[in-house]
């Protein structure tokens, strides 16, 4: 594997994108003291998948699909969020359940998984009083957390400019330009068709409202074509989510994907039936399942050195097998950050 060399210079470092991952990076040279500029094509933080996101820190959850490293690599993400931003992680695990005639499922999701208990309806009732009664057995993830990903990155952004990051909206695609040795591509999505390994899964959501339900924690609902979750974003707001879809496009969301998502959530509570919608669902294409190799060199500045970091958990192979540069997930950036940047004392 060709591995990233330490940068000899330690000038300023522009950061492009201003997603979870891209702040995420800021936030990590900021604390290093250097001087970072983060440019961003929208016209405010957060306009790529990070907006929406479920906000779901899973990683046990997610070893259902995904290579242990996902597992290893996310268990840290929690603490990173809870020290950058404390009050934000809520640690109180995740429910995966199954209609009764879909039990099975359960079986082959904990057959996949790890580091959870086995629920019987009462202990079900005991962590989720609205969902008594109405599921036989549940997994119980109780290491998970989950945050509300709109919220995080507001608060990033608010730290980071405080912290004297300049934000650069409306920037052009292709800044920042000459004159810096090196920076850090964090603009998700929009490298796929750039690379023949890396393709768009489209993740469709929504958000409702009622005042009927009430959830602490995620629950998933196992299916076995169309597996949702729901996440509780307090106040009566839950996020349901996600499609899969391979497709990069970003549009809204499709009729069949809506009836799919409103079925889990009525499926998971009847009440869900009475809800209103919060917002129109979204769409955004966010990650690729094929091996992960997602450096480019751009072709006017070819001596730049360009880092890619792109929050794609779901990038690796099966088999955890990594392509030839180097890739991150979210809790791969500060080690890699620190590891490359020299140290500079803070200003
Ligand atoms: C519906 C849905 C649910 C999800 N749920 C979860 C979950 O529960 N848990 C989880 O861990 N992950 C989840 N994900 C995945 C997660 O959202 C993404 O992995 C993550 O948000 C990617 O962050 P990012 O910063 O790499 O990309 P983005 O958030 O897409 O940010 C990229 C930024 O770069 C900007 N940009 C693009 N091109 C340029 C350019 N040329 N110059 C400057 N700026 C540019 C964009 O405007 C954007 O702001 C979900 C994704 C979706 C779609």
């Amino acid at each position: 594997m060709e591995r990233l060399r330490q940068p000899e210079s330690d000038h300023a470092c522009p950061d492009q994108g201003a997603g979870v991952a891209g702040l995420t990076v800021a936030h990590e040279l900021a604390v290093k003291g250097m001087e970072v500029t983060v440019a961003e094509v929208a016209t405010q933080p957060g306009g790529g998948a990070s907006w929406f996101a479920g906000g779901m820190l899973a990683p046990w959850c997610e070893r259902e699909s995904a290579p242990e490293a996902v597992v290893s690599l996310g268990r840290k993400s929690a603490d990173w969020w809870d020290a950058a931003l404390p009050g934000l992680v809520v640690r109180k695990g995740t429910l995966v359940v199954a209609p009764p005639r879909d039990t099975a499922e359960l079986t082959r999701f904990a057959a996949r998984t790890s580091a959870f208990d086995w629920l019987d309806g009462e202990e079900i009732g005991g962590l989720e009083p609205d969902l008594d009664g109405r599921f036989r057995k549940a997994l119980f993830f109780r290491n998970e957390a989950h945050l509300d990903p709109r919220r995080a990155i507001s608060g990033l952004f608010d730290k980071l400019a405080a912290m004297g990051v300049a934000f650069h909206f409306g920037a052009a695609p292709d800044f920042p330009g000459a004159g810096f040795d090196h920076f850090v591509d964090c603009t998700g999505a929009s490298a796929i068709g750039q690379t023949a390994d890396l393709r768009g899964v489209r993740g469709e959501m929504l958000m409702l409202e009622t005042p009927e339900v009430t959830l602490s924690r995620p629950v998933r609902l196992l299916h076995p074509r169309i597996p949702l979750y729901i996440v509780p974003r307090g106040n009566g707001r839950f996020m349901v989510g996600a499609t899969m879809i391979e497709s990069d496009d970003s549009g809204p969301i499709s009729a069949r994907s809506l009836m799919e998502l409103l079925n889990a959530a009525y499926a998971l509570h009847p009440a869900f039936g009475e809800a209103r919608g919060r917002n129109r669902g979204r769409g955004s294409p966010c990650f690729s399942r094929q091996p992960a190799a997602l450096r480019k060199r751009r072709r006017d500045h070819p001596g730049q050195r360009v880092l890619s970091a792109r929050l794609s958990a779901r990038a690796s192979d099966r088999d955890g097998r990594r392509g030839p540069y180097e890739h991150f997930t979210h809790s791969e950036i500060p080690t890699t950050i620190h590891s490359l940047f020299p140290k500079r004392p803070a200003v």
